[in-house]
């Protein structure tokens, strides 16, 4: 069935009752599942009937949790992973052969970073990567062997905003694979498939479980697509958990309502840092001050939950200020009900060299917040206290 409006899909996908006619999904723990006769199994294995063979391939369950994921943002179907990274590494491992290239907006995830500069270059596959600010020429960056355009919106930490649109045209007319990294933003903020997207992935265990409990991922799109990426997955093994699935597809039921105060409490601890006098800049997407607060406006619902700003005085300012927080939690996660500070200069980031970190944005008195759902005067209230001791 399907529903017109995303809080009604996110609710209402549901898998087929069983004999007990309970009211909400069951979890289906089974590694395997059972055949009727010799004829039966050949048909199945043999792909003539669509149903369960084995976890690892398919389960009610992530069956339920993609299905979910794949309504939500438009897509004809999807395939789920144990994590954000699986999900990443195993899109474009199955899509890729030795000699291609891909062209991927520079402000990426680490661990993608990584596949890119370490690992792909393994099995000869290489890359061009294009800042924020480029994205006119990205044109020239294609060559023959190109096969992938790969973007990440709004990015991490700097909180930049590339043109899904502008994207979508480059991919149609040069023929290349749009993958976007849409964890940021949720099914329920952005949906790029509207906007000229093959494929859509999720790190589940950002703002999907919103309770940092599990990890999950999701590569949701083209069905010509999704069968290449199942095929390999079906074989190398990266299958979300059923218990996983089970859990992130309870949770999509309340994103809607959570991302809603999000957003919000996002939008007063963007609005209270732009009169602090200890802050030098202030990033939120839907902030006037935003350099791309019109393209943000056009494709996103709402401006998300991750507020950055620079704090004066550079690396020291920002870890002293890190050391003052006391509500807040230091933590790599985000998109948790708890608000969480980072200071990427000094941690997730630290590894990069200062040239690097400064072409993703990345300066050194830069603190992200993961806007968490407590009163929104409690988290003000915390980072006004540190601003100041
Ligand atoms: C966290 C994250 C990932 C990786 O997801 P995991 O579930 O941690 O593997 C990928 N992309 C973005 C934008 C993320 O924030």
């Amino acid at each position: 069935m399907e529903f017109k409006n995303i809080e009604t899909t996110a609710i209402r996908t549901q898998i087929e009752r069983s004999q007990y006619l309970e009211h909400s999904a069951p979890l289906y723990l089974t590694s395997s599942y059972v055949f009727e006769d010799a004829e039966d199994m050949r048909a199945s294995f043999s792909e003539e009937k669509e149903r369960n063979i084995y976890s690892r391939f398919s389960n009610p369950n992530t069956s339920e949790f993609v299905d979910k994921i794949a309504a939500m943002e438009g897509a004809e179907t999807g395939y789920a992973f144990a994590t954000g990274m699986s999900a990443i590494f195993s899109t474009l491992a199955a899509l890729l052969n030795s000699g291609d290239h891909v062209i991927s907006g520079r402000s990426v995830f680490g661990s993608t970073h990584t596949l890119f500069t370490k690992y792909f270059p393994k099995w000869n596959i290489s890359h061009s990567y294009f800042s924020v600010t480029e994205v006119d020429k990205i044109e020239s960056l294609i060559k023959p062997e190109t096969k992938i355009l790969f973007a990440e919106t709004p990015t991490n930490p700097g909180l930049d905003i590339l043109d899904l649109e502008k994207l979508g045209v480059i991919a149609k007319k040069h023929n290349l694979i749009l993958i976007i990294d849409n964890c940021f933003a949720t099914p329920y903020l952005q949906n790029p498939i509207k906007f000229g997207a093959d494929l859509v992935i999720h790190s589940a265990t950002k703002l999907i479980d919103g309770q940092g409990r599990v990890l999950g991922g999701v590569t949701v799109g083209r069905a010509n697509l999704i069968r290449e990426i199942y095929l390999f997955s079906r074989n190398t093994g990266p299958a979300l958990s059923p218990f996983n699935a089970w859990i992130l597809s309870k949770s999509l039921e309340t994103l809607a309502v959570r991302l809603d105060r999000h957003c919000e409490n996002a939008l007063k601890v963007a609005e209270f840092l732009e009169k602090e006098p200890r802050v030098e800049r202030v990033k939120y997407p839907f902030l006037k001050s935003h350099p791309d607060y019109e393209i943000a406006r056009k494709q996103m619902k709402q401006g998300g939950n991750v507020v950055s700003f620079i704090i004066k005085g550079g690396i020291e300012a920002g870890r002293s200020f890190i050391d003052a927080i006391k509500l807040c939690s230091l933590s790599a996660n985000l998109g948790d009900t708890r608000s969480i500070v980072t200071h990427p200069a000094s941690t997730t980031h630290s590894k990069l060299s200062e040239e690097e970190r400064l072409e993703t944005g990345i300066y050194p008195g830069l603190v992200r917040v993961s806007v968490g759902l407590e009163h929104v005067d409690d988290i003000i209230g915390d980072l006004k206290q540190a601003l100041n001791s």
